[in-house]
């Protein structure tokens, strides 16, 4: 499904992006895949959760600082495909100082143009992230950027329900 387990010659190419996707946004997308934006722990978090998709192998830990309705900070760390780690990287620069409404509202709107909804292909709320609406297109992609925005949901969900338990928690009990 994935290539981005083999090993790269020159460049971290993942061949994995569909090929429909344009010039731009096949640019925009390695550039998030080579240079992650907010990647790495946050040790301070109020909120986490690591999530996978086996079908492609991708894995993403997604770290929030919450206070009150407000995402203070948001970082992941993961691995996978260039699809998933950009989207992550792309949804993380558009999280920071976002209320918890707003977030979930970016969620919607994101899955929405996954879903083939061209008019949000010109909503700017989605930032770099209207790049990956060609993913659209291709089925068994959409679950690979759709992986951190299932994170954002699940910990959205618990901001809303402290007592709520979902996700592979890392060091959770078995
Ligand atoms: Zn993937």
């Amino acid at each position: 499904m994935s290539l981005s387990d083999r090993p790269p010659r020159d460049a971290p190419v993942d061949r994995s992006i569909p090929r429909a996707l344009t010039d731009l946004f096949q640019e925009v997308i390695l550039d998030h895949y080579r240079r992650p934006r907010n990647r790495g722990p946050l040790e301070d978090s109020t909120h986490a959760v690591t999530m996978n998709n086996p079908l492609c192998g991708d894995v993403i830990t997604l770290s929030l600082v919450v206070q009150g309705d407000r995402i203070e900070r948001a970082r992941f760390e993961g691995r996978g495909c260039s699809i998933s780690q950009a989207s992550a990287s792309m949804m993380t620069e558009r999280l920071e100082g976002t209320r918890i409404d707003e977030a979930r509202d970016l969620s919607r709107t994101f899955a929405s143009l996954l879903h083939g909804d061209r008019d949000r292909e010109g909503d700017e709320t989605l930032g770099d992230l209207r790049a990956l609406g060609g993913v659209s297109k291709f089925p068994v992609r959409i679950k690979c950027a759709l992986l951190g925005f299932n994170c954002l949901d699940e910990l959205i969900e618990e901001v809303a329900d402290p007592d709520r338990q979902g996700g592979d928690r890392p060091g959770a009990e078995p």
